[in-house]
């Protein structure tokens, strides 16, 4: 086990200031218990902590990092943006080059607006698809995340489409009332609640490919029928591509499954691990965005230089298509030695992957939706978070988190995770 003095002294030091001594909750370890690494620097596939132990890094900020950390030519397009002032309150040529870059990848998308976060992108999106079509309910899945808007913060606790009730304290239900739950990869039930609520219904919104339960990829024909449903019911399709855009594939998710939708969240990547979101669609839809149209939407620092120029220069490195078949062999390699690894140590578990997203599940089967990913050992994955770090990898603190792979991960740094993570399966078997 690794030593981390500093890092526990640190931490403590944060539990004093910040509520679990986190920014964000996920990064406590509540779900697998212990103390986190607290991390100092970061370069290419590897992060440092405090305690100057290096670990090969599968979290890479979660998902934004696809060319991993500190890549020379993002670290130079901000320092060269920083020093030419880093927010107007106006116009400028560097937030069109970014949209030009997103509008020309992106199959949906004509035009865009810029938000700050992810969750930015989710309400204004869905804002705008109930502005768009003077309706009011949403169907969500159980198990996608679309950030922490209340209205979103809903998921249904049984099989069956409910009307949604709030995950969160200090959510009114009348806030997730109009948000009706469905099962993913479940379309039957999709068709149930659109046939209840079809005239009142303002869209549906998805993660393409989910991966905020662990990664469930969808089922053939689950976004062909999202499409066919929402377009006869004459609501929005949404897809939340947070995650997905320019990861899956340059044009997203909705490039690889050719499903395209009416509008696409952006976040993440296209900020180049700084603060960014984006909602995009056709024009005629898009005009319904204030100025244009009725529907508000704002933000003082939307547009800033530094997350344009950080996204613009990692889209630049992203525009060989090669890269994406790199991206998934180097998965592909990945997953089928943990599988492998995890069949010699007689451990039930199941890879699933979706190009270089991937999650290790601690069960035999690999799951469809957030009942079967619920039924994964969660107590076996805590043991092997732990193992792995004290291996040298860092991956996410909780099962229902993806593993990330970057351009940063090379075969010899996948050479060394297969390694440290088999020596991982290994003790998470021993102490069953
Ligand atoms: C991360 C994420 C969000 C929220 O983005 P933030 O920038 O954290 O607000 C929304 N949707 C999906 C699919 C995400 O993975």
């Amino acid at each position: 086990m690794r030593d981390r003095p500093r890092s526990r002294a640190a931490f403590q030091a944060a539990q004093e200031l910040f509520p679990g001594g986190v920014n964000s909750p996920v990064r406590a370890f509540g779900a697998v218990g212990g103390e986190p690494p607290v991390i100092d620097r970061g370069s290419g596939a590897y992060i440092y902590d405090v305690d100057g132990n290096a670990y090969a890094d599968y979290v890479c900020a979660y998902g934004p990092l696809i060319l991993g950390h500190a890549h020379p030519a993002i670290v130079g397009a901000i320092r060269d943006a920083a020093a030419a002032g880093t927010a107007f309150g106006a116009p400028t040529e560097l937030e069109t080059a970014l949209a030009r870059r997103v509008v020309a990848a992106v199959p949906s998308i004509e035009q865009v607006r810029f938000v700050n976060s992810g969750t930015e992108a989710t309400m204004t999106a869905i804002r705008l698809a109930r502005g768009y079509t003077g309706r009011n309910k949403l169907i969500k899945f159980a198990g996608c995340y679309h950030g922490h808007a209340g209205g979103l913060l809903a998921r249904s606790g049984s099989g069956l489409a409910t009307l949604g009730l709030p995950d969160s304290a200090g959510v009114p239900a009348s806030y997730t009332a109009e948000t009706l739950v469905a099962p993913y990869n479940d379309l039957a039930a999709v068709e149930r609640i659109v046939s209840t609520y079809a005239d009142d219904l303002a869209g549906v919104i998805v993660e393409p490919v989910a991966a905020n339960m662990g990664l469930v990829p969808p089922r053939p024909g689950f976004l062909e029928g999202l499409r066919e449903l929402t377009l006869g019911a004459g609501a929005l399709l949404i897809f939340d591509e947070v995650i997905t855009g320019f990861r899956l594939a340059r044009g997203g998710a909705q490039a690889q499954f050719g499903v395209t939708p009416d509008l696409t969240c952006l976040g993440k990547i296209i900020g180049g691990g700084l603060p960014i979101g984006a909602v995009g669609g056709p024009a005629a839809i898009m005009k319904h965005l204030a100025p244009l149209g009725a529907v508000y939407q704002a933000g003082t620092l939307a547009g800033n230089t530094l997350a344009m120029a950080a996204g613009v220069a990692t889209l630049d490195e992203l525009s060989d298509p090669a890269i994406y078949e790199r991206l998934d062999r180097r998965a592909a390699r990945l997953a089928a030695a943990i599988s492998a690894a995890a069949r010699r140590a007689a451990l039930p578990v199941a890879v699933s992957r979706a190009g270089s997203l991937l999650t290790i599940f601690f069960q035999a089967e690999p799951p469809t939706d957030l009942a079967t990913a619920q039924a994964s050992d969660t107590a076996a994955y805590a043991r092997f978070c732990h193992a792995a770090l004290a291996a040298g990898v860092n991956v996410a603190p909780s099962q229902f988190e993806a593993m990330f792979v970057s351009l940063a991960h090379t075969n010899e740094v996948i050479a060394f995770t297969e390694a440290a993570i088999a020596k991982a399966l290994d003790e998470v078997a021993r102490n069953r």
